[in-house]
């Protein structure tokens, strides 16, 4: 046999190296920003368009390059960032494999224009595919932008794997914070279809979060500061009773790089021992200065891990370092452990003075032809009938024995609710045990999925117009729900663009409940998103049916545990919760009958 091994032509190693470097619009994001603050720049600007996947363009004051470097920077393994592999060690640049470039242009259009202090004239330079199809000198300021359009446009595959606009910008914001919060000093603005998300100017590190999650968090920081002959530690905790059940607000950088850490997170969370609520998590900011040469960043393509040389000791620095501040500013007594943050009401109440209600008429709203879209229903045999069906379907019916097969006799079952969380009735001569909290969460989630798909919306005007108060990603986040939300029964207006005021909500939600249900449905959006089955409507619909569902603890009328059970046995599934719980149990005359013998 011959010879068969050839060398990839260039364009398909780049291609190759792409799908480690350039995973989504945001790897893209990182990618340019980070080379943005290794050439020196003082401002940074971000503009992307359809959450990346249309344009993602990073313009920086910085250094600028010659016109060879503008070419050579398309060539993989180019960098300027190091020279031999000892310089690995004594790394100050957030670059160094000079693969990212090459592997951008090698799945996208690229655009570059750059020019030095020194040149007279920039550079522009189109490529497209790692094919360059233009390059000329042209007139502009000293720095670089480079414009990417059209993401994996040769990559159909990789194209259609993107997900929602919603989840890609909401990636593409976390690499914004990640870059923006280990740069307090440099400027950075961040555009999104034409709309401002992020303005932050250059300032230190407190001013730079608050300018990032608002002025509201400014209360909650509590400094942390410790600093040995070779390392040290500083950043911000926030206060264990604002901590969250959602993860977001978490941040460690070594060097000023972001990086993941489970293990650096376990110290935080012992230093914390005893101050949080069950399930919540304490958000930190949190800045390791150490001696390149004690880390290696190299262990990881996209570099969010870090191998550090002595790590047990950082983890009893760290802990030390913040237990030490929890208890110098004093947080600890002043804990209520009672409280659940859960509950806190973060929007004000505004604009109070008492106006004419209006009522809002939904003509196609018919109570009798579309139980659907009240909360519960009235009991009705069609339900009952599902009931025998589903149970049927679960083949439990051999070992129900004949009672099944019997007509049910209305006026005989009965309900009751037991310990505050459960419902029980009997089937046949089964007994039923229904979780109330997961049977009603799958009822409102069906019940909004379909007014939703369908578009039946029934919206109850409010009294009192509710003011809600966003920061600049809940703006971008509610943009993109705007649609399903009013399908779903909000009738919202926009004031400014900081606020929003609530006007209606679905009628089967109360008034009492719009913050939480904004709360719950930002933080299920800021939270990480299930990669698969997303959609606007489901999430919207999980999260609304989890804000709203009759919580464990809360007593039940006997209509209303009936009307519970039959809603529930109506739902298309019933088995389980839209969070993927079980929702009820049935155990046999046989199961019982084995308990006593
Ligand atoms: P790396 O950052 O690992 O060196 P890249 O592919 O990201 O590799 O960039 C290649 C080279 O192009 C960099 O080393 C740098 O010299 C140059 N470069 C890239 N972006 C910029 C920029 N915004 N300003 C100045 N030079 C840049
Ligand atoms: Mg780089």
């Amino acid at each position: 046999m011959g010879d068969i091994i050839t060398l990839l032509p260039d364009h398909v190693a780049n291609q190759i190296a792409a799908g480690e470097v350039v995973q989504r619009p945001a790897s893209v994001v990182k990618e340019l920003m980070e080379n943005a603050i290794d050439a020196g720049s003082t401002h940074v600007q971000l503009i992307i368009k359809e959450a990346g996947k249309v344009l993602i363009q990073v313009v920086d004051n910085g250094k600028g390059m010659s016109v060879t470097d503008a070419r050579m920077a398309f060539e993989r393994h180019a960098t300027s960032k190091i020279k031999a592999a000892s310089d690995l060690f004594a790394l100050n640049t957030k670059g160094f494999r000079g693969e990212a470039l090459a592997s951008i242009a090698a799945v996208a259009h690229v655009e570059m224009l750059t020019k030095t202090a020194v040149d007279e004239v920039a550079t522009q330079i189109k490529i497209a595919g790692s094919e360059i199809q233009e390059q000329e000198p042209i007139v502009a300021p000293q720095g670089t932008s480079i414009a990417v359009k059209n993401l994996f446009f040769n990559i159909p595959a990789r194209r259609n794997f993107l997900k929602s606009n919603t989840v890609e910008l909401r990636h593409i914001i976390d690499e914004f914070h990640r870059v923006a919060l280990a740069h307090p000093q440099v400027a950075f603005t961040f555009f999104q279809g034409g709309q401002e998300l992020f303005d932050l100017p250059a300032a230190n590190l407190r001013k730079r979060i608050v300018h990032i999650f608002g002025s509201k968090i400014d209360e909650k920081l509590v400094p942390v500061e410790e600093s040995t002959s070779v390392s040290s530690v500083s950043g911000f905790v926030i206060k264990p009773n604002a901590a969250k059940r959602t993860r977001g607000q978490q941040f460690f950088f070594v060097n000023d790089r972001f990086i993941k850490s489970p293990f650096m997170h376990h110290a935080i969370m012992n230093a914390y021992e005893g101050l949080l609520v069950d399930g919540t998590v304490p958000g930190y900011f949190i800045f390791f200065n150490l001696d390149p040469q004690t880390i290696d960043i190299n262990i990881h393509p996209t570099k969010t891990e870090v191998k550090f040389e002595d790590e047990q000791s950082l983890y009893a620095i760290l802990r030390s370092c913040v237990k030490h501040s929890l208890g110098m500013f004093n947080v600890a007594p002043t804990l209520d452990f009672e409280r659940d943050p859960n509950l806190d009401t973060p929007y004000r109440q505004v604009n109070q003075s008492a106006g004419t209600p209006q009522l809002e008429v939904d003509s196609s709203f018919n109570p009798f032809k579309n139980p659907d879209a009240r909360r519960f229903s009235k009991p009705n045999e069609s339900s009952w009938e599902s009931l025998y069906v589903e149970v049927e379907s679960q083949r439990v019916s051999s070992s129900l024995g004949n009672e099944l097969n019997a007509t049910p006799d209305y006026d005989t079952v009965k309900v009751f609710q037991l310990m505050n969380r459960y419902i029980v009735s009997s089937i046949g001569s089964a007994l039923l045990l229904i979780d109330q909290q997961r049977a009603h969460e799958r009822i409102l989630y069906e019940q909004f999925l379909k007014t939703i798909t369908q578009k039946k919306t029934a919206s109850q005007q409010l009294l009192f117009p509710y003011k809600l108060e966003l920061n600049l990603t809940q703006q971008a986040f509610l943009s993109d729900l705007e649609e399903v939300l009013v399908e779903a029964g909000f009738i919202f207006e926009r004031d400014s663009n900081i606020t929003i005021i609530i006007k209606g909500i679905p009628s089967s939600s109360s008034e009492k409940e719009i913050p939480n249900i904004f709360e719950n449905l930002f933080n299920s959006l800021e939270s990480d998103l299930p990669a698969d089955s997303f959609s606007q409507s489901d999430v919207l619909s999980k999260s609304l049916a989890k804000t709203l569902s009759i919580k464990r603890g809360v007593s039940m009328k006997p209509e209303e545990q009936q009307r519970l059970l039959d809603d529930l046995f109506a739902c298309k599934e019933t088995q389980v919760s839209p969070f993927n719980r079980q929702i009820f149990v049935t155990l046999t005359q046989e199961e019982l009958d084995k308990k006593f013998t």
